[in-house]
């Protein structure tokens, strides 16, 4: 007799779906099979059975004076949770001044007892301090092994020979090194003409970021990365020069990954245009079109785009003294990547079921060594969500738990979601209803494969 049985789903894993039960023992899956007894059972004919989803990417609220965000772990985590997602990984960026081991315990202070789902961080070290690079051994040991760089933004970018340094000592460490790249000294230049020529506003700003130049950038990046010989993660890609970048990166043999943020499969530049809700699409890589969208779905479903995430860090909007309204650059979207994936990819055709399943749930895990997570397996988390394909849901702030008052969706119809989500053997929501307290989600260690520890000096 199991604790929890979820009886007569249709099972859809990265490889197969099958009916089954599947049978939970405390905190793990303890098998699939048929007739298996529970002494709670949940009927899930109609349904689909999936691993939790993994959200690698995501900000939630931090005490700082900028770049804050308004969905705070409690928050934050519990919009996941209705949204089938059952680990998520945030990250540490680490104030100038302060050590990177510093700045990760601050940030493991601020989630410490508030999210509802189990969490990690990426660290991000927004200075090149060459001294710190022999602190990342001790945090990767620690349970945090993926570092951050940026190319571009004032107070985060780094340059190439700090990242190609921090790249080399990632190799070292068996970690994984993640790359916003962009070409910063190009955008800077095609800003400051833009400025010149009176051509202000977010749709000439994204004019500022053509795909050559990303494309150009994740070239640079994925070199960078197979002189040091590091396991690479490219962030939001966008564009389709750069997928061809990731693509002969691939070829090549390099262990190069990418990943799909929601809001570029979704949104076109034209968003930009809205007077209210066009200013949180003011970032960057910019909103492309519809050719490059395509090229990102195209890639996700061949691979060479091994995941989904969202970059989940919305504002409220802004009250102006006129009375207007805009609303800060940023995006949403943890609680509704799962439901949209299906909508726009699975229903359109664009995606098996199978590798829906992989790009939100089951290769997240391998990315971002989550090695106890992603698959319904015996042994693996119990991380199950049950989703109904035929449950429609209007996205908005009033139908999502984001502490935001808008929705990054807004206007679209999700054709699919989740009705119960299941983490580590706990029914956090049921039909709707949330039946756990935030809190109840631990700091989830990463570690790919047996960690190469730095040779004695
Ligand atoms: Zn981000």
């Amino acid at each position: 007799m199991y604790d929890l049985v979820i009886k007569n789903g249709l099972v859809v894993t990265a490889e197969h779906e099958y009916v089954a039960d599947v049978a939970v023992q405390g905190e793990r899956i303890a098998a699939i099979g048929l007739d298996l007894p529970g002494r709670r059972e949940l009927d899930a004919d109609g349904l689909y059975v999936l691993p939790g989803a993994i959200d690698g990417h995501v900000h939630m609220r931090t005490d700082r004076r900028e770049f804050i965000y308004d969905d705070t772990f409690e928050t934050g985590s519990t919009a996941a949770a209705f949204g089938g997602v059952t680990t998520m990984v945030d990250q540490a960026q680490v104030e100038p001044g302060t050590s990177l081991r510093d700045g990760l315990a601050a940030r493991m202070a601020e989630a410490e007892g508030r999210s509802l789902i189990d969490y990690g961080f990426h660290v991000n070290p927004r200075e090149p301090d060459f001294d710190q690079l022999s602190d990342f051994a001790a945090i990767a040991e620690g349970g945090c092994p993926s570092f951050k760089f940026f190319m571009v933004y004032d107070g985060f970018r780094v340059p190439d020979g700090y990242i190609f340094a921090a790249m080399q000592e990632v190799a070292r460490l068996g970690g994984l090194a993640i790359v916003h790249a962009e070409n910063e000294e190009i955008i800077a230049e095609i800003l400051r003409q833009n400025v010149v020529a009176g051509r202000l506003g977010g749709a000439w700003n994204a004019t500022a970021r053509p795909p050559e130049m990303e494309g150009e950038a994740v070239h640079r990046t994925l070199a960078l990365a197979k002189v040091a010989g590091a396991r690479t993660l490219i962030f939001h890609v966008t564009a389709a020069d750069a997928v061809r970048e990731l693509g002969a990166a691939r070829g090549r043999g390099q262990d190069a990954l990418g990943e799909a943020c929601l809001t570029y499969l979704v949104h076109g530049p034209e968003a930009l245009e809205d007077p209210v809700s066009g200013t949180a699409f003011d970032f960057s890589p910019p909103l492309r079109d519809a050719g490059h969208r395509d090229a990102l779905w195209a890639a996700l479903a061949d691979g060479t785009i091994d995941i989904v995430s969202t970059d989940h860090g919305p504002r409220r909007r802004l009250r102006h003294p006129d009375g207007s309204l805009t609303t800060p650059p940023g995006t949403s979207g943890i609680e509704v990547r799962l439901a949209l994936v299906h909508t726009l990819g699975v229903l359109t055709g664009r995606l098996s079921r199978s590798r829906w399943v992989d790009v939100c749930c089951t290769r997240p895990a391998d990315v971002f060594g989550l090695s106890g997570k992603g698959r319904l397996q015996p042994g693996h988390d119990a991380d199950i969500v049950l989703f109904d394909p035929a449950r429609r849901l209007a996205l908005s702030a009033d139908t999502l738990h984001s502490a935001i008052d808008y929705s990054t969706y807004d206007g679209l119809e999700a054709v699919g979601f989740p009705v119960t989500t299941i983490a580590r053997g706990e029914i956090l929501v049921h039909d709707g209803e949330l039946l756990a307290e935030p809190g109840r989600g631990r700091f989830a260690a990463r570690r790919y494969g047996p960690m190469r520890l730095p040779a004695a000096s």
